[in-house]
């Protein structure tokens, strides 16, 4: 019997390409019927490592999902080894998710880097249900830049932004925002922590933010990846780790 009731499953790898220069595509085959909500996550058990890597789903669909992932340690190093056929054990429709029914009619959809992975997903849905996004994404340079074809297939309005200027827009995510003035009533954005805070002490817009944080076991019980909200502390993992804006206190 599973230690992990519901959540525990094998996935098996269908492809694994590298897609920029550290950033990775893997498609994985099995049951995917724990998803419900854009910005969802896995965490992926890898042999020899005792904590699981928690990875979000990209996007899913019946019987197969897309991670989109960084190599920077072992772990993730080891994942850009695993070749088709190869099956790993995995805790599958973990967090809460964004939330598609949030009343937005006119959503930015505000990505740093390997945050802009749940973003498809969540573009997706907003598009079935008729609302139309706008995408920025922001990276350090163009040896980064992933996903634009993607959201232009979609038919979804994309800008690009590189710190250092080599594609697209020069500058972060919120300097593209201040000069070009993207229309807006509600943002959803997934990034690293320094571009999250900009974005809440920025934007006027209501909003809310998928935050990341070291974890233990990935579904509430450790509590080690607890963040103090206006609430109380809540779990990334499981209250989140997407949170209303007006929940989050920045010191
Ligand atoms: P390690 O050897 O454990 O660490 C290598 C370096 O990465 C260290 O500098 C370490 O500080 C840093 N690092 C490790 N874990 C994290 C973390 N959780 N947050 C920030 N820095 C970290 N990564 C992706 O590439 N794609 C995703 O879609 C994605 N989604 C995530 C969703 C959630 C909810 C969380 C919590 C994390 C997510 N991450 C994602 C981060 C990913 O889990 C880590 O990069 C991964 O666990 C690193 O494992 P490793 O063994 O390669 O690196």
């Amino acid at each position: 019997m599973s230690r992990y009731r519901n959540i525990e499953t094998i996935y098996k790898v269908k492809s694994n390409e590298r897609l920029a220069a550290k950033t990775w595509r893997m498609t994985l085959e099995g049951d995917t019927s724990q998803l419900t909500a854009p910005g969802q996550f896995v965490n992926l058990q890898i042999e020899g490592k005792f904590l699981r890597r928690p990875i979000s789903v990209s996007d899913w669909k019946d019987g197969e999902l897309t991670l989109l992932y960084d190599v920077v340690g072992s772990g993730t190093k080891a994942m850009s080894e695993m070749r088709p056929g190869h099956e790993i054990d995995t805790l599958t429709g973990l967090g809460n998710g964004f939330n598609v029914e949030s009343g937005a009619t006119a959503p930015l959809l505000l990505g740093g880097g390997i945050g802009c992975a749940p973003l498809v997903a969540l573009a997706r849905k907003l598009k079935e249900r008729g609302i139309e996004p706008t995408v920025l994404l922001g990276f350090n340079t163009k040896e980064d830049v992933v996903l634009r074809k993607e959201f232009e297939e979609m038919g979804v309005r994309i800008v690009v932004c590189t710190a250092d200027g080599t594609e697209g827009e020069r500058g972060f995510v919120t300097d593209t925002i201040r000069n070009h003035g993207l229309p807006g009533d509600y943002f959803y954005a997934c990034g690293p922590t320094p571009m999250l805070r900009a974005l809440c002490n920025e934007l006027e817009m209501r909003g809310e933010l998928s935050l990341e944080s070291r974890m233990g076991c990935g579904f509430g019980a450790c509590m080690c990846c607890s963040v103090q909200t206006v609430d109380d502390a809540k779990r990334i993992c499981k209250d989140g780790p997407v949170f209303l804006k007006e929940e989050l206190i920045w010191k």
